[in-house]
């Protein structure tokens, strides 16, 4: 049972004063993990950590020394503007400051406002971004307009919040430190000598000291707050696959043995053959089945470098053990893609009479699953693939022998680990396309064995990939206007989602949203043009998907949601916007997702103009290079902590507040102090015990607490 210290950080939002239901629904919007679905909670608010930081001058004179400065002043209004435009009205308030002109303007908005606030001769306090328009200096929808004596209410500085569309960052500050004043003191589960040592304050101070900070260096991923905090996640994550290992390691497991009679079938209708490293692997694998060990197998290999058919083949010969295997695929696309490539191939042949395979994943109809579910505890279904749906407490299987989770980078922490809940004694089988170096997969994973697929199969095309500045955007259109006139498709990825606040606009540089760019891209190329990001619905997505696989669209705008799997093999151009936002091995991964056919592919790496040497250096290595495990290591090197936004919007979902591999050391740090502790109280039953207990409840390892003798 969770403490009831921890009441608060659950409660869900529309609980929190100020939060009414239309706030709620733009929070879940924004806070949404993949990692579980519940109802948004206290706890997501707190830890969504503002990524910087406004500073507001106050008073200064009107010079040219405020351009673009986020500015505090006290105006007197001169004169109301109403300027129609189309069926609104633009206003400009006309205000002066010991006599020097600035204006105030408003798009959108509706007359009676404008009345109540600006009337001639009143002062006012106002703050905003001080533009220059023609021949004076105009602030454009203003975040404060107070009467001119509560200036001071106007807050110097204020933290900036990654953003959906809807929520402003002051709103954010506001209902979150409205949370923090019930926060409560934990007895402190960090080890006393190393806190002082870094020096760290208590973890209630911490947040309110994140949640507030004075200067910039508050907000970065070095500032003691955030490091502090990442700790405490990266020492909860750490615990928690500990004590998983521990009781996977524990049991003994199945002995999966079979002639592989079936898994010959399968090979000679697959229509080509192994290479050596796959032949390699799959004997490791299926060592691993035969014994009486249980198998915790990482199989890493770059993206198309042939896992998935090792993967299909160990679930071949579990069947042919008698057993039943499960596929776990990050998204419902995947999965699909996943159950619809398996079908097809064994439909060839008459290994089709042993397997029978279903599909399983959030969307599956209920009367669909209310026929699926008996025939998977009855035995008669044998291969399962899904995703993390497959986990949910409802699906019992008859004898599982063999999980296969794919891409296993993209699970939350937490659902990775959830495999161990069915305590059937798997073998467990990870694959992931992103090479991480071995210390680094060490700490990750622990003690598993790494199997290496470094080998490509034949034939594999390279994919030219260029660097384009934005500014030559043009080009790139007409470049991708005979493409599509050649019957091949493009991919287009953008960073975000929805446009970010304006409040960035601060910092001179355009992040560009997929919605943005496909209504631009529409007006050029009309109904050719889909889009596809992680906040539509599966449905949505699917069809999306679909449509381009169908070439019904022949340019797909996305998101990173096409990072992992997605195999169409018609698409021959890759083009990534903003790509200094991501990383390295992101955008090798994307990069991935052409090439995949006969035809010449390119990948195109737009940068936008704020980019700095270093990225322009970092994303060369990309050109230079299309060896993941290379790629790994140099982002490894290279990325610098400099880009937050990029990795808070765009990175691995993995930590909320930890974030690799900037804080890599911590991480091992976290991975020594999990030792030192569980040898000194493998129960975790002293005080620092039950704090820690504590923490990773916080951190929702409730299933691993379970693990732990009461
Ligand atoms: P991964 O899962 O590692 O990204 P896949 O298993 O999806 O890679 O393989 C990518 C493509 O290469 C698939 O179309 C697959 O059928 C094909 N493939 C896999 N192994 C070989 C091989 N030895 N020879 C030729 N093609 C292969
Ligand atoms: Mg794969």
């Amino acid at each position: 049972m969770r403490p009831q210290i921890l009441n608060y950080f659950f409660v869900s939002v529309d609980k929190v004063k100020g939060i009414g239901p239309k706030l709620q629904s733009l929070l879940a919007n924004l806070l949404i993990k993949r990692d579980f679905h519940r109802n948004i909670v206290v706890k997501d608010l707190i830890f969504h950590t503002p990524i910087n930081i406004i500073t507001r001058i106050k008073n200064p004179d009107i010079s040219p020394n405020i351009k673009d400065r986020n500015v505090i002043l006290k105006l007197q209004v001169e004169e109301v503007e109403s300027i129609p435009k189309w069926n609104k009205n633009i206003y400009r308030i006309h205000c002066t400051q010991n006599a020097k002109p600035i204006d105030i303007v408003y798009f959108n908005v509706d007359h009676r406002y404008i009345k109540s606030q600006f009337q001639i001769g009143k002062n006012i306090a106002v703050a905003g971004i001080a533009e220059r328009y023609l021949d004076r200096f105009q602030i454009i929808h203003p975040k404060y307009i107070m009467p001119a004596n509560d200036i001071d209410k106007i807050p110097e500085s204020e933290p900036v919040y990654p953003l959906t569309a809807g929520i402003s960052s002051k709103i954010m500050h506001k209902i979150i430190n409205s949370c923090l004043t019930q926060l409560p003191e934990f007895t402190e589960w960090l080890d006393e000598s190393f806190k002082k040592q870094n020096k760290w304050l208590d973890f209630k101070d911490t947040i309110s000291k994140i949640h507030n900070p004075k200067s910039s260096a508050d907000v970065l991923l070095e500032s003691p707050y955030r490091l502090r905090l990442a700790y405490d996640e990266l020492l909860a994550s750490q615990l928690a696959m500990a004590l998983t290992r521990r009781n996977i390691t524990k049991q003994k497991g199945n002995s999966q043995t079979s002639p592989n009679e079936l898994a010959r079938n399968f090979l000679k209708v697959l229509g080509f053959k192994l290479t050596e490293n796959q032949k390699e692997i799959l004997k490791e694998i299926f060592s691993d089945m035969e014994s009486e060990n249980r198998m915790f197998r990482l199989i890493q290999g770059d993206v198309g470098s042939g896992k998935t058919v090792l993967a299909i083949l160990a679930m071949i010969k579990s069947v042919e053990s008698g057993y039943q295997a499960a596929f776990m695929a990050p998204t419902e696309i995947l999965a699909k893609q996943q159950y619809e490539w398996l079908l097809s191939v064994i439909e060839k042949n008459d290994i089709s009479a042993y397997l029978s395979v279903t599909l399983l994943s959030g969307s599956t109809k209920e009367n669909i699953r209310k026929q699926i579910l008996p025939e998977i505890e009855s035995g008669k279904i044998n291969i399962v693939i899904g995703t993390h749906a497959l986990f949910q407490d409802r699906v019992i299987f008859k004898k599982l022998g063999l999980i296969i989770i794919d891409e296993q980078h993209r699970f939350g922490v937490r659902q990775r680990m959830q495999f161990s809940d069915k305590g059937q004694k798997t073998d467990i089988l990870l694959m992931s396309a992103t090479p991480i170096p071995r210390t680094l997969s060490m700490t990750l994973y622990g003690d598993m064995e790494i199997s290496l697929l470094k080998e490509k199969p034949a034939g594999r095309q390279k994919i030219e990939t260029r660097m384009i500045s934005t500014n030559k955007i043009e080009d790139v259109i007409s470049g991708i206007t005979r493409t599509i006139e050649d019957d091949n498709q493009v991919y287009w990825v953008c960073p975000l989602v929805s446009k970010l606040e304006e409040e960035f606009a601060d910092e001179k540089e355009k992040i560009i949203s997929v919605e943005e760019r496909f209504e631009y891209l529409q007006k050029k190329f009309g109904s050719k043009v889909g889009i596809v990001h992680g906040k539509m619905k599966s449905e949505d997505k699917n069809k999306a998907i679909a449509d381009f696989l169908n070439k019904k669209t022949k340019i797909l705008v996305a998101t990173t949601v096409i990072e992992v799997g997605v195999n169409i093999p018609n698409a021959t151009i890759m083009i990534i916007e903003n790509a200094e936002k991501f990383g390295l091995a992101q955008l090798h991964q994307l990069r991935g997702r052409v090439g995949r056919g006969a035809k010449k592919s390119n990948c195109i790496l737009l940068y936008g103009n704020s980019s700095g040497e270093n990225s322009i250096k970092r994303l060369n290595v990309l050109r230079e290079t299309d060896d993941g495990f290379k790629i790994a290591e140099e982002d490894m090197a290279l990325r610098g902590i400099g880009d937050l936004l990029g990795t808070k919007q765009s990175g691995f979902p993995e930590y909320d507040l930890a974030e690799l591999p900037a804080h890599k050391e911590l991480l091992f740090a976290a991975r020594d102090d999990v030792k030192m502790i569980l040898e000194k109280d493998p129960e975790l039953k002293s005080e620092r015990g039950q704090a820690l207990r504590t923490l990773l409840y916080l951190f929702e390892y409730d299933q691993q607490i379970k693990l732990l003798a009461a």
